[in-house]
């Protein structure tokens, strides 16, 4: 809680009832817990009420009294960050999205789709790949993330290798600005190029710049053919040798992850179901598609020597959709496992990235960290785009906890960017690496990034605390 804001009184709280309703305003402590964290295991703020919204109207109203009043309002989509980016850091509203679900249209003329923010990512999916059409943006956790909170993040995911990030994917968004001015940017446009481009200024600024209300995103046809393949290596090294000369060797896959033993041990223990291959020190998840079948089996063929050569044990082709999703759902399943390897599920999760060919390297600065300072850190990622993510896990007492862990996460954070690496490829800045952002980019770009911030938000009363210090 932060002096600067008003707090919510009575009179404030008969206000937003009014907007939204009384069943949509939220204040016991049950609630304020729930809506007090997002995926983060230890970063814990609670909001002073829940507000849900149900149409673009009520967040321009919501605004505007936050702007009269000084409150501040925090948006918040499905609550499955990694940086704490949802968390009302000052109190206040968080304005929940949830409720805006709907898929509003699929245009087959245009190939392109009109969504609400709260729509689930992977329903999305689904809704158009019924119509053999593609969205390709699959963040990991597509079945429980939303549409809004992507765009706020712009979300990667394990296809971004082939297909690009979810900004790739935006055509146009309705958003209401600190102000409460509701505006409109882009549409269902292949180009335009009129002004500055503020709305892929909005991608990414993670809800501290104004709160999306409209999606139109741009769909292209499923390909018809897809193949996966699980690849187990005798080590990680090996593993991320094959990734180098798969790209070497122009391939270019869908999804190329990486996943060592200990993540497939922990997804086993979690899920009691096996993994193939659960023996092996590392492992290679690649998908490759398209609509040329020959193709496709040439370069599976290729791959799969490529990763012989680099001495994969085995090559297990995916060649059901049983088998693909038991395969994926491991995947999928990594993070929640990794949290069950500490007893109280507490980890710490990075998401370094580096140029491709730099993994091997980053890799083995990181397992120098590790043993430096005796922490059990578990890695895995999308290989294919150079993003490790770094899962620190909980498993001593807090007053060791507590005195290494900024001090892991700092060296790891220089690690990459010696490596001309960023310290965040796709969970964001949020409130958990706001501290490293200066080391990141440098005092002149934090500097601009406040003068933006301030020209859309000169109280900071839109999910203010988050990104740079106020
Ligand atoms: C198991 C797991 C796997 C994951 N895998 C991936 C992955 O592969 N790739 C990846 O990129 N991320 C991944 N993530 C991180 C996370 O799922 C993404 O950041 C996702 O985009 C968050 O969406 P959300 O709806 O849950 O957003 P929230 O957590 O609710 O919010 C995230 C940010 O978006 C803002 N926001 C939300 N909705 C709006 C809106 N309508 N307007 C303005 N701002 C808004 C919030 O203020 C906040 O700053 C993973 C997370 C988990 C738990």
């Amino acid at each position: 809680m932060n002096a600067k804001y008003q707090r919510l009184n009575e009179s404030i709280l008969d206000r937003l009832r009014e907007i939204v309703g009384q069943d949509n305003v939220f204040t016991s402590a049950e609630n304020r817990e729930k809506y007090s964290h997002d995926e983060v295991t230890e970063v814990h703020f609670e909001p002073e009420a829940v507000v849900k919204v149900c149409k673009a109207e009520e967040v321009c109203r919501i605004m505007k009294l936050a702007q009269q009043t000084g409150f501040p309002v925090t948006p918040r989509g499905a609550g499955q960050g990694l940086s704490g980016g949802c968390v009302p850091a000052m109190g206040g509203v968080i304005l929940s999205l949830e409720k805006m679900n709907s898929i509003i249209e699929i245009d087959q003329e245009n190939l392109m789709v009109t969504v609400e923010p709260g729509v689930i990512t992977g329903e999305l999916h689904r809704a158009v790949e019924a119509l053999g059409l593609f969205y390709p943006p699959d963040p990991a956790s597509l079945d429980s993330c939303s549409i809004g909170g992507n765009i706020a993040e712009n979300a990667g995911g394990p296809r971004a290798v082939k297909y690009g990030i979810t900004r790739h994917y935006v055509c146009g968004l309705e958003a209401v600005l600190p102000s409460g001015e509701l505006v409109r940017m882009g549409g269902k446009l292949v180009k335009d190029v009129t002004g500055y481009d503020l709305m892929h200024l909005i991608i990414g600024s993670e809800g501290t710049l104004a709160v999306v209300t409209k999606i139109i995103l741009r769909l292209i046809p499923l390909p018809k053919h897809r193949v996966d393949m699980l690849v187990p290596f005798k080590d990680f090294m090996s593993a991320t040798k094959a990734v180098a000369d798969i790209i070497k060797n122009r391939i270019v896959p869908t999804a190329l992850e990486f996943m060592g033993k200990d993540s497939i041990l922990a997804v086993e223990k979690l899920s009691e179901k096996d993994v193939p291959f659960h023996e092996a020190e590392a492992h290679l998840l690649i998908t490759l598609d398209g609509n040329n079948k020959k193709a496709i089996d040439e370069d599976y063929e290729r791959v799969g020597e490529l990763c012989m050569e680099n001495g994969a044990i085995d090559v297990l082709v995916a060649d059901n959709p049983q088998l693909r999703d038991k395969l994926w759902g491991a995947r999928r399943l990594i993070i929640e496992a990794l949290k069950h390897l500490s007893p109280e599920h507490v980890m710490d999760t990075q998401d370094l990235c580096v140029p491709r060919a730099s993994i091997p390297r980053l890799l083995k600065e990181i397992r120098a960290i590790a043993d430096r300072h005796d922490m059990n850190i578990v890695c895995f990622g999308h290989a294919g785009d150079g993003n490790v993510h770094v899962n620190v896990i909980k498993d001593m007492p807090d007053a060791k906890w507590f005195a290494q862990k900024d001090k892991v996460a700092g060296e790891m954070y220089k690690a990459a960017l010696a490596l001309d690496g960023a310290i965040t490829g796709e969970h964001g800045i949020g409130l958990t690496r706001k501290k490293y952002l200066p080391l990141a980019v440098g005092a002149v770009q934090v500097d601009l990034m406040r003068r933006v911030k301030e020209a859309f938000d000169p109280a900071y009363i839109l999910n203010p605390g988050k990104i740079f210090e106020q």
